[in-house]
């Protein structure tokens, strides 16, 4: 018996949220949640699925860690567009290997999350499937007309990133040490994304490796980049700063008369290049034209 109910798992969901000022009108329990929209807010909706060796290994992810990635991916794509969290949705598909106790330790990794960013879970499904599948999807709000896009980068302005890079890819490496932890447990950058609202032109966040993802902000700006070595976190490769994914840390473009602080709340804020007009997309590191080496789902899907 691999889950012994729907019923009892969603009881003990429905019993961690109780209590909460969640803003929610109406959370789990009926057809469907209702979130009523305060005034002069956009609300921000994203979906993230993490799937069983595709996302993660179980060999590397406790059931907690999974349920918790599975949030914070959502809640840094948040983070990137300014957006305060609202509530998620979280539907998760168990194969026969995965107990009861398994699935309860996905959710509570999910729920430790979700209200430490005051993110209720609003609802979800089960069910079962070959691999065990995540599906988050999380709504946030922004005061209307202030959610960063990346769309915004005008030449002249300088190109920024939180935190250090690498750090993810280095612990998927060597699973060990802090960098393990940073690879298990990705910080999203709520208080940060909310910071920038008024400040930066154009935000992302790094989830796809910095050479890909800043090519990315380029393309929707219509603009290419021209940067020097990020900050690499401790131990990290080069290479592992320019391509790794999965760092959730912060890109952004402000223009140079915004004054960016070097530490936000104690995140270091690194400027690391300009803006440049020139062909959409194309990122210069050192003068050297970099190649968007970081991940891609389908680009790999066809050259295996
Ligand atoms: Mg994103």
């Amino acid at each position: 018996m691999a889950v012994n109910s729907e019923r009892e798992i969603l009881d003990r969901v429905r019993g961690s949220m109780r209590g909460k000022g969640t803003g929610l009108a109406l959370g789990i329990g009926d057809d469907c949640a209702i979130y009523r929209p305060r005034p002069g807010e956009e609300l921000l909706f994203t979906t993230d699925l993490l799937i069983e060796d595709v996302h993660f290994r179980r060999a590397t992810h406790s059931a907690r860690d999974i349920g918790y990635k599975a949030l914070a991916r959502g809640l840094s794509d948040l983070a990137a567009m300014g957006a305060s969290p609202r509530f998620c949705l979280f539907s998760l598909a168990v194969p026969a290997w995965a107990d009861a106790r398994f699935v309860g330790g996905v959710y509570r990794g999910l729920l430790d999350l979700s209200e430490s960013t005051g993110c209720p879970l609003a609802g979800g499904d089960l069910a079962r499937a070959e691999a065990l599948t995540c599906d988050v999807v999380a709504c946030g709000s922004a005061p209307r007309g202030k959610s960063l896009r990346r769309s915004g980068a005008k030449p002249g302005d300088s190109i920024w990133v939180s935190g250090r890079l690498g750090g993810s890819a280095l612990g998927l490496a060597t699973n060990r040490g802090r960098a393990r932890r940073r690879h298990l447990h990705p910080e999203p950058r709520l208080a940060l994304g909310q910071f920038l609202r008024n400040k930066a032109t154009a935000a992302m966040d790094l989830s796809d490796g910095l050479s890909l993802d800043l090519a990315r902000l380029c393309l929707e700006s219509n603009v290419a980049a021209q940067i020097e070595a990020p900050p690499l976190y401790a131990g990290a490769t080069l290479a592992q700063g320019l391509h790794g994914g999965e760092d959730y840390e912060l890109l952004f473009t402000a223009p140079p008369s915004c004054r960016i602080p070097a530490l936000h709340e104690g995140l270091e804020l690194t400027r690391i290049g300009n803006v440049v007009a020139g062909r959409a997309g194309e990122v210069y590191l050192s003068g050297k034209r970099l190649d968007a080496a970081g991940y891609d789902h389908f680009k790999r899907h066809e050259q295996s």
